[in-house]
């Protein structure tokens, strides 16, 4: 334990340095409780574990992060290692490290298993789609830093596989922050381990050459240096071979060998303000060749991770081409730490930027977040980057990204659409759960599906949350079910139109339909059913895109039919309502039909005085008649009305048709009302159990005596059982 309680007190230094205000007391109890919770563990090169999770803790404090990331990199094992809870944890350090801590949890807890390049890109976002606080991507990072540095010891596979990651998930992360200088070194970590031969071969090449390599590095440097301290400009100069693994990309991408990769040095001048960086570029290009097409000006257009630089390549005296970057120390302070910067910023090592600035960058920094108060995000140090997706396994370990709030049935379709079609039920983390299941991010999801299924459910239409699932379970309605749907979607049609004051009959006109259909684009009205009852169209844009055609036909038809029946008589308001009866003691007074039991001439009527719509006229057997003249304070409303003599109008009433059902009907009886030039307002059909059904049907007839002969031929119609009028 020697060498650790050293370690420990440089620790506190380190954190003292950045943040002299710093409570290191609670950062002591936590290594101590750290020291006690794994002291029966070793690594596997045989050191106390605790010298993981103190390496963590130190690279957490070079990134600059506040004490609670730092106790909580401490603390950050115990969890997974020693069974301490999360409620240990805050009761001893409070609930913000125990939520750290539980957030590194979980991502150690998630394996992954697949490579597939396309998948790689999701367990990205997932990871920090899971971990909410920045800050534990941040730990997670130093915790994987530090694992790298000590892969030597572990198996041949496990240095693979977690070498495989690294490259793969965590520097790409690291790079998306901004953390360049941790990028680095996991990209050259991980290809140590993922190609040793082509590495070695880098590593030797550059020590062959390393007396080469440091006097030109050498050289250039002092006469850059030299050069901008002439002109008054202060500035640090520094000369660096790339990294290895910039050098394997390049001999790979360009199939080179390393003595033909020119561009292996790298230099960078950082100076105190915006203005000398461009005065900087100027003398290198004043005492070098510029490169043409090398210059780039990342200060006044900043990449999305925030970086800021100049860059340009230039060559050198004897041939060698070489970078500059040309930086103020602000810019170098994020380009090596990226978004930990920010903690920096925030313990007032800079206090030149102001907060307005310092959220900018943050929140430029990540992209996709979406709408939340910038201020309070950061307050709370949430990041919610992805909130609006969620990522889950397939049990062959394939990540699946979805929509936040997505169910299993969203899960199934994005595998295959007959999944979905053919699912019976699913299974998350090894539970069977209920389709509405919300799917959180890291679940492993398995669906199952059977020859029990009947296909999918019109409710999933409500439950799905991806676009693509419900297509594809509309699709699967529109093919399978096209009878049901023509049902449904007639019955939504009618509806509609009846919303909109129009009836079926206005669609169907001879002089209407083909207008209408081909406004619609739709071969037949079935058709156009058929589309509404999967969900294809909805009956309001339906109903609305052929509104004007009705409207312009009906006008028409109007119009031509005033023409033809009264050439030379000015139009007459049509006022049927007080035409065709007298009310007995009351002169010109407003009459209207009861639709209860839809009187026509010859009927005995009565008439019943409304409060305000004038007289009301039922048939003297019409249910609501006979109810009400019983009650002694409607009594005395109801009058005599009679038929007047010639009604040359027709009038609406309905009939209630109970037949066994069969194919065919419908149409015999449409046949029978039309041969007898009665015209229909209004069809429906019900079913009624044991294999009969009701028709309603509403039509126009000139008088009783017409209803009378109608209802008698209705009758003899093969399986009709009973007619009644309607009251
Ligand atoms: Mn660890």
């Amino acid at each position: 334990m020697n060498g650790i309680i050293e370690r420990y007190e440089h620790l506190e230094e380190v954190i003292r340095e950045y943040n002299p205000s710093a409570e290191l007391s609670r950062l002591r109890e936590a290594f101590e409780y750290a020291c006690g919770a794994h002291s029966k563990q070793l690594r596997n090169d045989g050191s106390p574990f605790i010298s993981h999770p103190l390496a963590a803790a130190e690279i957490v404090a070079e990134m600059g992060l506040d004490v609670d990331s730092v106790i909580a990199a401490l603390l950050h094992d115990c969890i997974e290692d020693t069974g301490a809870t999360h409620a240990d944890i805050a009761k001893l350090f409070g609930s913000d490290v125990a939520d750290i801590v539980e957030g590194v949890t979980k991502l150690t807890r998630v394996t992954y298993t697949s490579k597939e390049e396309e998948q790689m890109e999701n367990l990205r976002k997932m990871l920090m789609a899971m971990a909410r606080d920045i800050r534990v991507i941040l730990i997670k990072i130093a915790d994987r830093l530090h694992n790298m540095r000590t892969l030597e010891y572990q198996s041949t596979t496990k240095q693979s596989v977690k070498a495989l990651e690294t490259m793969e998930i965590y520097a790409p992360i690291a790079h998306r922050l901004g953390m360049q200088k941790i990028k680095w070194e996991l990209e050259d970590l991980s290809i140590l381990y993922l190609d040793p031969i082509g590495y070695k071969e880098i590593e030797d090449g550059l020590a062959e050459r390393r007396l080469k390599n440091e006097s030109f590095l050498n050289s250039i440097q002092a006469r850059v240096a030299a050069r901008l301290s002439e002109n008054g400009i202060e500035s640090a100069v520094y000369g660096r071979i790339k990294h290895i693994y910039s050098i394997y990309r390049k001999m790979y991408s360009q199939n080179k060998e390393l003595s033909e990769v020119m561009d292996l040095y790298a230099f960078r001048v950082i100076v105190d303000d915006v203005a000398d960086c461009y005065n900087v570029l100027g003398h290198i290009h004043e005492i070098f060749h510029p490169i043409p097409g090398r210059f780039k000006d990342y200060i006044s257009t900043p990449k999305p991770n925030m970086y800021r630089s100049l860059h340009t390549t230039v060559i050198g005296g004897d041939g060698v081409p070489f970078e500059v970057q040309i930086r103020t120390w602000d810019m170098h302070h994020i380009a090596e730490y990226g978004v930990a910067a920010h903690w920096k910023y925030k313990q007032g090592i800079t206090g030149k930027v102001s907060d307005e600035e310092k959220f900018a960058w943050i929140r430029r920094l990540l992209e996709s977040q979406q709408d939340s108060d910038a201020q309070d995000f950061f307050q709370a140090l949430k990041i919610d980057m992805f909130a609006d997706e969620v990522f889950v396994f397939t049990p062959r370990g394939d990540v699946i990204n979805l929509p936040a709030g997505a169910t299993p049935i969203d899960f199934a379709y994005s595998i295959h659409s007959a999944i979905g079609n053919r699912m019976t039920g699913a299974i998350v983390n090894g539970r069977i759960v209920p389709y509405s299941h919300i799917l959180q991010n890291g679940d492993i999801v398995e669906v199952l599906t059977g020859g029990a299924s009947k296909g999918p459910s019109r409710d999933w239409l409500g439950i799905v949350k991806s676009p693509e699932a419900r297509n594809k379970i509309r699709q699967w309605f529109k093919k399978e079910r096209r009878e049901e749907n023509v049902t449904h979607g007639r019955i939504a049609f009618e509806a509609e139109l009846k919303r909109a004051n129009f009836q079926m009959q206005d669609v169907t006109r001879e002089d209407v339909l083909p207008r209408v259909l081909k406004k619609l684009a739709f071969p037949s009205l079935d058709d156009m059913f058929a589309a509404i009852g999967y969900g294809g169209l909805t009956s309001q844009k339906a109903v609305n895109r052929i509104r004007e055609d009705i409207r312009q036909a009906t006008r028409a038809k109007e119009k031509d039919e005033r023409e033809a029946h009264t050439p030379e008589r000015a139009p007459a308001p049509k006022r049927r309502s007080v035409r065709g009866v007298t009310v007995e003691g009351i002169d010109n007074c407003l009459v209207k039909f009861a639709r209860c039991c839809t009187p026509v001439p010859g009927d005995p009527v009565v008439g019943f005085i409304t409060r305000g719509y004038g007289v009301s006229v039922h048939r003297d057997d019409c249910v609501n008649y006979i109810k009400s003249s019983e009650k002694p304070s409607e009594a005395g409303r109801w009058v005599r009305v009679s038929w007047e003599n010639s009604t040359d109008d027709n009038y609406q009433t309905a009939l209630s048709i109970t037949a066994s059902d069969r194919t065919g009907l419908v149409v015999d009886i449409a046949s029978v009302l039309n041969a007898m030039k009665i015209r229909m307002l209004s069809f429906a059909a019900k079913d009624l159990d044991r294999g009969r059904v009701t028709v309603s049907v509403t039509m126009e007839v000139r008088d009783r005596e017409a209803l009378v002969s109608a209802i008698t031929r209705l009758m003899s119609i093969a399986g009709v059982r009973d007619i009644r009028r309607a009251g």
